[in-house]
């Protein structure tokens, strides 16, 4: 176990798990550190970051033991596993960022685990798509000690757009799963009164300049509809399995409170089902408008087909 201790003000960072969201998010962080560690599984990722951004690929045992830790996977499990290989090497005083968009009972638990060994766990997911990711204007939901987040604080803030304490551990992952849950209704309630519009005969991009305009408006008719489903481009940047976990969460939170939420409920199911159509990893969240669409058997783009009755 190292006997280093992490300064009053972060010196070295690290950022473990580059993919679409982690690897743009790490690329900020050379902007107000010297020492930028990056560690990838696939390791040939982390090369890349070294050759893109100037940052450090460095072995998983150096990476951990930064005075700030950053790690951003697809789930809770797979951050809990990178905490325990890297329980011998963690610096007394780091602080650990989850930006995985996680469990809160899992931050609960990391909490407690890394507060016996002296260091700090937040969590603190991220909304923003990978565009925020890039352009550095993620919203940050962080969960967990305030003290912990203020030594991380000019770290998250190299890729942070806003940042917000929401409250004790496993808040920032509430906060994330109940928002794109919202996310998830709103697209799938649009996906439906598209599809109705449709079948009056409207075309689905005259109905959404109105609906932008008026107050249906949401992200899925500014941003989602337009950019990804109507023109058919889905991009894969944000995996539908990854909208049905998120769902997910919302709906244990949700049980676990006692409480009814059946609108949440039922898109958490439908975003499920779409996402058990297609292997895991392989379709863009937006995809989940072709499970609707086997339903009505209207599709929702410009090209405008008799309706089926
Ligand atoms: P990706 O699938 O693009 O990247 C996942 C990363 O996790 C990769 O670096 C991958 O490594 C690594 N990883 C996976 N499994 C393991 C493991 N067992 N051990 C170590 N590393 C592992 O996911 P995203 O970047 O899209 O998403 C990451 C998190 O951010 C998720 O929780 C997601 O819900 C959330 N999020 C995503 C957004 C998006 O628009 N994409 C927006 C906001 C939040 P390798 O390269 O080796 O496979």
């Amino acid at each position: 176990m190292t006997t280093q201790t992490a300064t009053q003000t972060p010196t070295s960072v690290s950022f473990l798990g580059l993919g679409a969201m982690g690897y743009p998010m790490a690329g900020h962080l050379v902007k107000a550190f010297d020492s930028v560690m990056v560690w990838n599984r696939k390791f040939d990722k982390a090369n890349q970051h070294e050759s893109e951004f100037g940052s450090k690929a460095v072995d998983f045992e150096t990476a951990v033991s930064a005075d700030v830790i950053f790690s951003c996977v697809p789930t809770s499990a797979q951050t809990a596993e990178l905490i325990e290989r890297a329980k011998p090497y963690l610096k007394k005083g780091s602080v650990w960022v989850d930006c995985t968009s996680g469990v809160p009972e899992s931050a609960i638990a990391a909490a407690n685990t890394l507060q016996e060994l002296g260091s700090h766990f937040i969590d603190a997911p991220v909304s923003g798509q990978t565009i925020g990711a890039i352009n550095g204007t993620l919203t940050v939901m962080v969960g967990g000690d305030k003290s912990a987040l203020d030594f991380a604080y000019p770290a998250i803030d190299c890729f942070a757009g806003r940042i917000e304490h929401v409250g004790a551990s496993g808040g920032g992952f509430a906060v994330k799963a109940i928002n794109n849950t919202l996310f998830a209704v709103n697209s799938w309630a649009l996906g439906e009164g598209l599809s109705v519009l449709k079948a009056h005969g409207v075309n689905p991009s005259a109905a959404l300049a109105c609906i932008n305009h008026s107050s249906g408006q949401s992200f899925a008719s500014s941003a989602t509809f337009p950019d990804r489903i109507v023109n058919r481009s889905f991009p894969k940047t944000f995996t539908l399995d990854l909208m049905a976990k998120d769902c997910g969460i919302a709906t244990d939170l949700q049980q676990q409170a006692k409480l009814p939420a059946p609108v949440m409920a039922a898109v958490a199911s439908f975003m499920r089902a779409a996402s058990n159509q297609v292997e895991a990893g392989s379709a863009d969240f937006s995809e989940f408008i072709k499970f609707l669409e086997n339903w009505s058997q209207v599709i929702i783009s410009d090209e405008m087909t008799t309706p089926k009755n």
